[in-house]
């Protein structure tokens, strides 16, 4: 069986771009691959965290891959933190990484941009961490949104440098994106993507939102004039943002909702799509709550990740550390 990885940063609470980007790919293709996900802890202090709001998010995002669906006795849930050898590998990843590569990122333009107190340099090095934690498990594919694209083609290509200069140790890993879905956009600003550490509450739906919260920001969604529910990314980037969220979360087509909503105006289509949010975070935060309140069980499925994963993990640093001479050779 082959195997899979992808992480999730407690960055925030995951919003419904991180549900329908990735979560629910996660739980579609679960049982095709040995799966291994992680939240990774040491990828969101690459921005300024608050301790005490990062243990919790840590804990709720546990709960949320859950609640998404992911069947814990088949797979592999841990926080990245808790496995040392992500950074030791993610160490030596970083010296067969330049520079120039890293400064190419748009993630890193887009949050380097935003740190008022001076760029962390872990925000740079964020692409070899999150090589090393793919790699570590030898893993084959990563199901992840459309932002992540670029980070995965320089794994892909740090591991073809890394197996070039050593040994063929590494697994180079594909992505695998939804077919719909893939990059969902903020609510009030459909040109930006929808991210779950956005300042404004109004431009994102996180899953944990009150869910007549939520509705109210699906009918305060900025669209366009011409009141057409049709799909068009380019000309009415709104509209179609609010007709894919409205696609995954109900399973109808694009096809189906733009006949459905044919001579109708926004305000119907806005209102239906609210009351569809509304139904969908109630079911989820209902599987939510039972995973977070039960905190025993919760770490108990941590504990076991953190084991499992420690297992795999240390086994290929092991390898890489061989094959570059560090350390001692026992
Ligand atoms: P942050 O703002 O802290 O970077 P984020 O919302 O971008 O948070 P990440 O933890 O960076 O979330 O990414 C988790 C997963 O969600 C990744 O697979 C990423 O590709 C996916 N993802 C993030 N934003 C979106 C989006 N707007 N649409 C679809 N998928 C997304
Ligand atoms: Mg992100």
């Amino acid at each position: 069986m082959e195997t899979l990885f992808s992480g999730i940063q407690p960055s925030g609470i995951p919003t419904l771009g991180n549900y329908i980007g990735a979560l629910k790919q996660f739980n579609e293709i679960q049982h095709d691959y040995d799966c291994f996900f992680c939240i990774v802890d040491q990828h969101a202090i690459t921005v300024p965290q608050d301790r005490l709001k990062l243990r919790e998010n840590t804990r709720k995002l546990a709960a949320i891959y859950l609640a998404s669906g992911l069947d814990h006795e088949k797979v592999t849930l841990f926080i990245q933190s808790e496995v040392p050898a992500h950074i030791q590998a993610g160490w030596i990843l970083t010296t067969i990484t330049s520079i120039g590569e890293l400064e190419r990122m748009t993630q890193y333009k887009d949050k380097a941009q935003k740190q008022s107190q001076g760029i962390p340099a872990g925000l740079l090095t964020y692409p070899p961490l999150m090589a090393a934690d793919i790699v570590l498990y030898n893993t084959n594919i990563v199901p992840v949104g459309d932002d992540q694209k670029q980070h995965i083609e320089l794994t892909r290509n740090v591991v073809d440098r890394f197996n070039s200069k050593y040994n063929d140790i590494l697994t180079k890993p594909s992505i695998h994106m939804p077919k719909f879905g893939a990059r969902i956009m903020s609510l009030q600003d459909p040109t930006k993507k929808m991210s779950k550490s956005d300042d404004n509450q109004k431009n994102f739906i996180s899953l944990l939102d009150e869910p007549n919260v939520a509705a109210k920001k699906i009918k305060s969604a900025v669209t366009d004039s011409d009141g057409i529910v049709k799909y068009d990314k380019e000309n009415k980037p709104g509209i179609s943002n609010l007709l894919v969220i409205y696609s995954s979360i109900t399973s109808k087509s694009i096809e189906e909702l733009e006949a459905q909503y044919e001579g109708k105006g926004y305000g119907d289509f806005k209102g239906d799509l609210a009351e569809e949010v509304k139904k969908f975070l109630i079911t989820f935060q209902e599987k939510f709550n039972y995973f977070y309140e039960n905190k025993e069980v919760l770490d108990e499925i941590l504990d076991k990740g953190r084991d499992k994963a420690s297992f795999v993990a240390n086994k290929t640093l092991k390898k890489m550390e061989n094959a570059m001479g560090l350390g001692r050779k026992r």
